[in-house]
């Protein structure tokens, strides 16, 4: 049985159980259980705080987890990461009083910085062969600069508002991290059976987040124009409309792509263009 680890409530959560979900997992996710069994796989899932996965999935407490590359760089565990997962992402920066000159990286040169990242900060200040003071704090990190406990901060900014509004500004980004798939480096034969079957879905599910099912109905006279713009899986289909001299087109495109050629195709006549979101993508 696999035992997957993911937080219990936060940041992480939301996106943890929605990719499951898609994975075609079906459990229940009551918020005062540490412990669900999935219903139509061989698998349960442990409810945690983010920090302790880490830990427990390198003891094999959990076979895998889900935590943001931020909490897996700062606790340093023994683990095997398997796969980004594209959600919860977030910036790990350095921040200063916002009437403070900034110089570059020098600058923090014998300050004081306030953070709950110490092992981060630990190994971008010796990148930049720095020494300053690390302290430690485990919540509202923003807050120390203004009652004289440190002189910087790093901390993870989402909007930067929180920044502002304690008189910050941020000046370095230090790391950008996401969700990410860690595993236990000595999974039996079975369990790693099992996590190979949920990544091939949890792969179907993310390619299927980058690509949309592109329809739209073209003149006869404009099809070969449209058709190579249109990459498709294989090729697009088309199809012909009960009004003569018309065609519906399908395709598969990334959603970038067909914002990019939007204009073209419509300059070529398209009309009555629908994107459709895909589920599960399997190449
Ligand atoms: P816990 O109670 O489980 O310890 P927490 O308070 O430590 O939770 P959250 O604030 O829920 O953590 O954040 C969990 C993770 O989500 C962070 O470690 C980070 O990877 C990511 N994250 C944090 N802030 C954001 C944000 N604003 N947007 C997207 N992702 C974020
Ligand atoms: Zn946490």
């Amino acid at each position: 049985m696999l035992k997957i680890a993911i937080q219990k409530s936060g940041r992480l959560s939301e996106g943890s159980i929605d990719l499951l979900k898609k994975c075609s997992l079906k459990f229940r996710n009551s918020h005062n259980q540490l412990m669900t069994p999935v219903q139509n796989f061989d698998a349960q899932l442990l409810f945690l705080r983010d920090d302790d996965i880490p830990q427990y999935v390198q003891d094999g407490v959990a076979d895998v987890g889900i935590i943001g590359e931020n909490v897996f760089l700062e606790h340093q565990a023994d683990v095997e990461v398997v796969k980004k997962l594209g959600f919860s992402k977030c910036r790990v920066c350095l921040a200063i009083p916002k009437n403070e000159q900034y110089t570059g990286v020098e600058y923090f040169r014998g300050k004081n910085i306030a953070t709950s990242y110490p092992n981060i900060l630990k190994t971008f200040l010796a990148t930049h062969g720095l020494e300053a003071g690390i302290h430690n704090i485990s919540g509202s990190v923003e807050i120390a600069p203004s009652i004289g406990l440190a002189e910087a901060i790093m901390d993870i900014v989402s909007t930067g508002s929180t920044l502002l509004s304690n008189g910050l500004k941020e000046v370095e980004t230090v790391l950008r991290s996401e969700a990410i798939l860690i595993a236990n480096k000595g999974m039996g034969k079975e369990d790693k059976a099992l996590l190979q079957e949920i990544l091939f879905r949890i792969e179907s599910v993310l390619k299927a987040r980058d690509f949309k099912y592109v329809l739209l109905n073209a003149p006869n006279d404009k099809i070969q124009d449209i058709v190579e713009m249109l990459p498709g899986m294989k090729s697009p289909t088309v199809l012909p409309l009960a009004e003569s001299g018309w065609s519906s087109i399908h395709s598969v495109m990334s959603e970038g792509k067909f914002w990019e050629n939007i204009d073209r195709l419509k300059s070529l006549g398209a009309q009555g263009i629908l994107i459709v979101p895909i589920e599960k993508m399997v190449l």
